[in-house]
Order: C-alpha cells, then sequence, then structure tokens
C-alpha cells in the first residue's frame, strides 16, 4: 500500500526529501551567506548566528541536516554537535562540519562528538553539495527504516502500536486546549465466513483492499488510520467534532461496499461490508484514552447488533447552560 496511488504513505520521508531543510550555523554573515548561495536554489535553508540558536531551531522545527561551524563565541560546535546527539528528539540529524581546522586532531574530534563529515572551508561548493547529497540520502534512507517500525506490514496502515501513542499524545493536546478528538472503531462484517469461502489468502487481499479504501476517504494530515488488530481499523481525527466524524464513518461505510468486493458468505449482502463505533471525547479534561476506545468499541457493537453495513455513534451529552 506503500506505493499506491492512494495518496498515502505514513513514510513522510518521501515527503521531505523533494525540499531538504538545512540549517547553516556560523557566526560569520559572509559565511551564511556563502553557504545560503550555494543551497539555496534546491534547500530550504535556516540559519543560525550561535550554538544556543541552532539548539532551540533544531528542537522547533528539526532540519534534515546541519552545516556546522567548529569555531564560535559561548558554545562552540564539537558542544552544539555533542548537545544534539545526547537528545532523542534531535539525535537522528546528521551533522556536517564546515571548518579551516581540518587536521587529524580535530576531524577526530568532531566525528567523536558523533559528526558524519566535514566540508573544509573555504569550502568548494560542488564538493560541499555532493557530500550533502549523499548525507542528505542516508539520513532519509534511515528515517524510513524507522518508519516501518510504526507500520502494518500486510496492509501498510499505520500499526496498534503507533495509533496507541498518537492517541495519548492528541488526547493531551485536546484536554489542553479544548479541541474536538474522535475516534472511529472499524470492523470486517463476516470476516471469519470471508476466510472460510475464499481461503487465508483471500482474506489478506481482502484486508488490503479494505484498509486502501478507507485510508482514500482521508483528507486532513492529522487523521490517521491505523490496522487495529485482526480485521479491526481503528481511526484517530483530532480537531473533528462528532458530526465531522459520523460523517467520515458513513463516507468510509459506503466506500468499502463500493469497492464491491464480493463476499458470499455474508448476511449483510452480495459484498464486503464495515460495520462501525463512533466515540466524542467529553469535553475538556474529562476522561481518558482509554475510555474513548472503549466508547466506540461500545458504538461498533450497536451497529453489529443492529444490522452491520452501518455506522453506531452518540455525541456527548453537553450543558447547555455552560
Ligand atoms: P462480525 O461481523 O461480527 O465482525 O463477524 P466476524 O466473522 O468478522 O468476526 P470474528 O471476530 O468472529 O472473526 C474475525 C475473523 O477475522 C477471524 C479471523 O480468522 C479473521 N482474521 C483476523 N486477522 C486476520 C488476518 O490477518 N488475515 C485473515 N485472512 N483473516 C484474519
Ligand atoms: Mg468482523
Ligand atoms: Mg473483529
Amino acid at each position: 500500500m506503500i506505493e499506491s496511488d492512494s495518496g498515502f504513505t505514513p513514510l513522510l520521508a518521501l515527503e521531505q526529501q523533494r525540499h531538504p531543510k538545512l540549517l547553516v550555523v556560523d557566526d560569520q554573515p559572509s559565511n551564511i551567506e556563502a553557504l545560503y548561495r550555494t543551497f539555496s536554489p534546491d534547500h530550504q535553508v535556516f540559519m543560525a548566528t550561535s550554538g544556543e540558536r541552532a539548539l532551540a531551531v533544531c528542537k522547533d522545527n528539526p532540519p534534515d541536516l546541519v552545516l556546522l561551524d567548529v569555531v564560535m563565541p559561548d558554545m562552540d560546535g564539537y558542544e552544539v554537535c555533542a548537545r544534539l546527539k545526547a537528545d532523542s528528539g534531535t539525535r537522528d540529524i546528521p551533522v556536517i562540519f564546515v571548518t579551516s581546522h581540518d587536521d587529524a586532531d580535530n576531524e577526530t574530534r568532531g566525528l567523536d562528538a558523533g559528526a558524519v563529515d566535514f566540508i573544509a572551508k573555504p569550502f568548494n561548493p560542488r564538493v560541499a553539495r555532493a557530500r550533502v547529497k549523499t548525507h542528505l540520502a542516508l539520513k532519509f534512507q534511515s528515517d524510513l527504516l524507522r518508519q516501518w517500525v510504526f507500520v502494518d506490514g500486510l496492509t501498510g496502515v499505520f500499526n496498534r502500536r503507533h495509533f496507541d501513542s498518537r492517541l495519548e499524545a492528541e488526547y493531551r493536546i485536546s484536554a489542553r486546549n479544548g479541541s474536538p478528538l474522535c475516534v472511529l472503531m472499524i470492523d470486517i462484517d463476516h470476516f471469519k465466513r470471508y476466510n472460510d469461502h475464499y481461503g487465508h489468502q483471500g482474506g489478506d487481499d481482502c484486508l488490503r483492499q479494505v484498509a486502501e479504501g478507507l485510508q482514500a476517504c482521508l483528507r486532513r494530515p492529522g487523521d490517521l488510520l491505523a490496522r487495529f488488530g485482526g480485521e479491526e481499523f481503528a481511526c484517530l481525527l483530532p480537531e473533528t467534532d462528532f458530526a465531522g466524524a459520523m460523517a467520515l464513518a458513513q463516507t468510509m461505510e459506503r466506500q468499502v461496499r463500493n469497492l464491491q468486493i464480493a463476499h458470499a458468505g455474508s448476511a449483510v449482502g452480495s459484498v464486503v461490508t464495515i460495520s462501525l463505533g463512533v466515540a466524542e471525547k467529553p469535553p475538556g479534561r474529562l476522561g481518558d484514552p482509554i475510555s474513548l476506545v472503549r466508547q466506540a468499541d461500545a458504538q461498533l457493537y450497536r451497529a453489529k447488533h443492529s444490522g452491520r453495513g452501518r455506522a453506531c455513534g452518540e455525541p456527548q451529552v453537553r450543558d447547555e447552560a455552560a
């Protein structure tokens, strides 16, 4: 599904490759200007004139690579590099030193601090571009590998582990901002019979098609679809109120029906259908992520018991006077 044309990619690296972000750190404006001229045609170039500032930029808006001067007042490049490597949020950003001190001692010190390479000052633009290109390619490859940990092997959508951690995070954000948050639980109808009739391989193919159909329904970058387990999917919808979540659930129900995957054993109809449960986070700091999922599950149960091939949900009751 990763290579499908549904627009789906949990792998941000592909997006990043088009506009790599470079952070240039140097206390001399003339050096920054020269590096800016070299890289700005095909990179997004950010600048920092001190180590302290560079660390702040890396935390707030992590670049894909840092070009780092060694000799700077206050905090030198070695320390900046060591600090980036000590923080799990910035550890994976490759650092290249740009330095006129390119003797063996200084190179060893830089590599020990965690740098991936050196560019000698004054630099040759073609050489500098080639080195940066190589290290960006390596960086994107390792981003890709890291992200596979969060992807379900069969369907290519996110896995349960990623869903759980995003749910925790989004729940906290919603509790703090008062922004709405909804969860959908989605289950394929009579899937045991599907396997019995079409075989396990047929069942796997069906799961992949359903996942692709569901993913195609998502429009906002924050929406997240995951395989929750077996033939069950879950959807996390930040900044989405109950009415919006219910509308999406109904769109998904239609979308899967319209895939027209033949299902000879279904009691719902002749094609594969899904049932969905919709739950909305209670306002403010009430509730917790586990009860939200439980609530969506209870609504899914209602959908199953009222005929399948439909979405059920119940909005939070709000105190109108409040
Ligand atoms: P319901 O409409 O009530 O959801 O009925 P159901 O048959 O879909 O539900 P049940 O939980 O009884 O069965 C789920 C089936 O899904 C059983 C299992 O064999 C199948 N299944 C779970 N994971 C996979 C998988 O990865 N591949 C395949 N092919 N089948 C799977
Ligand atoms: Mg089922
Ligand atoms: Mg099930």
